[in-house]
């Protein structure tokens, strides 16, 4: 029989939730990262625009991205080789028919955002690809930036083993056991037992917390497509922000000398590893000849992720109230990797029993909007 591992809190899922939190407690305990996949990052985390908007998500999600911005901007010595964050801009454009939409969008957010107001050769000038007279009007918001996803997770997971976390990779969750002082979990490279368990587990978080016993929170595992196509020849896109549709229909960002291209869709799914959809694909190939002076020809790369969303498209983060031991680090949405650092230091206050962290008293961040109780009332 495997030997036990013991530790004071277990982690499943060594996506960026289950990195970030590792990372953060293992500061102050013993830590054991659990992940199904040969390396971690393979789902929902490989798979982002790499975006950080923090005008972007309902207002649990703009505090949790406002308390990430000081880590993001500025992470600590040795943690990254090159910058977390870079500038990109965020264009919203409307056609004639989605005024009121950005209208709103601007009305809801020009406290939190720094917007500029654009008309259509405004719009033209900043981003050239957009076809004449498509865009009534336009916000950019130069607040937005592009996030160098790989180092960020990679800097979590590798201050977290400096730290002493284990990290085992190929460790399925099979089963969850609840002892008198704890959880037994077993994978197919061994047996681990802790206080504690972190259920990070990205689109599969309500099949684990079966296992284990808890309370549903009613997780749905969206689809979202993407693409990559080459930059029309001796264009210089460096610069461009992205241009995001202010309805979300599309939105086109520039990834070196590429342009990634999504249709930003939310179809529902099951937690698997998910694949990019034909009929996504046309859906934003139309969208896209539409708006701007484009032909898609040739696509590059492509590929489709899982965005995870309770009902009100807030994270969880929080203690079950049915099985004690077990904490809920999930339902991230689109939005996991910009609130990332944040996120992970409040879910480690909790867990050891600490008061929130005072940076995110001060950007607002409340635990209600993200207890799980919240979504069983
Ligand atoms: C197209 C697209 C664009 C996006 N753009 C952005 C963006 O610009 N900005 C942003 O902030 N966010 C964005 N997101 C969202 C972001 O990527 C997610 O919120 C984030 O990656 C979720 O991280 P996670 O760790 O919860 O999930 P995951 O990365 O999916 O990690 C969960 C892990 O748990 C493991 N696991 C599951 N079950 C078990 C088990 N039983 N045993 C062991 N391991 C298990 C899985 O193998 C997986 O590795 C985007 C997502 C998509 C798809």
């Amino acid at each position: 029989m495997s030997e036990t591992t013991r530790s004071d809190v277990i982690v499943i899922g060594a996506g960026m939730a289950g990195a970030s939190v590792a990372d953060a407690l293992s500061r102050d305990c013993t830590v054991v990262l659990l992940e199904r996949e040969s390396h971690p990052g393979y789902h929902t985390t490989g798979r982002s625009a790499a975006l950080f908007a923090p005008v972007y998500g309902p207002a649990p999600i703009r505090a949790l991205t406002r308390a990430s911005a000081a880590f993001m901007a500025n992470p600590p010595e040795g943690f990254a080789d090159s910058p977390i964050l870079t500038p990109r801009g965020a264009l919203f454009i409307a056609r004639e028919d989605q005024l009121a939409d950005l209208t709103g969008l601007h009305n809801e957010l020009q406290s939190e955002g720094n917007f500029k107001e654009l008309d259509d050769s405004g719009i033209r000038k900043m981003h050239p690809l957009i076809r004449e007279g498509y865009a009534a009007a336009g916000l950019y918001d130069e607040n937005c930036q592009d996030i160098d996803v790989a180092a960020l997770h990679q800097g979590f997971l590798r201050r977290a083993r400096a730290r002493g976390c284990s990290l085992f990779t190929r460790a399925d969750v099979i089963a969850l056991e609840e002892l008198a002082n704890g959880w037994r979990v077993r994978t197919p490279v061994g047996t681990f037992e802790a206080p504690c368990v972190i259920n990070a587990a990205g689109a599969w978080a309500d099949e684990l917390g079966q296992k284990a016993g808890a309370e549903p929170i009613g997780l749905v595992p969206k689809r979202r497509t993407a693409m990559q196509i080459a930059a029309p020849a001796g264009a210089k896109i460096g610069g461009w922000p992205i241009a995001v549709d202010v309805a979300e229909e599309f939105y086109v960002k520039p990834v070196a000398q590429q342009l990634l291209l999504s249709p930003a869709n939310e179809n529902p799914d099951v937690p698997c590893d998910v694949q990019p959809d034909e009929m996504d694909i046309a859906i934003c190939v139309d969208r896209v000849e539409r708006a701007f002076d484009l032909r898609v020809g040739r696509i590059e790369t492509r590929w489709a992720g899982l965005r995870s969303f309770v009902a009100d498209k807030c994270p969880v983060a929080g203690f079950s109230a049915a099985v004690p031991g077990f904490f809920w680090l999930a339902g991230q949405g689109g939005y996991g990797i910009q609130t990332a650092p944040a996120l992970a230091e409040l879910a480690a206050a909790l867990v050891l029993g600490k008061p929130m962290p005072p940076e995110m008293v001060i950007e607002g961040v409340e635990l209600s909007s993200l207890a799980p109780e919240r979504l069983s009332a």
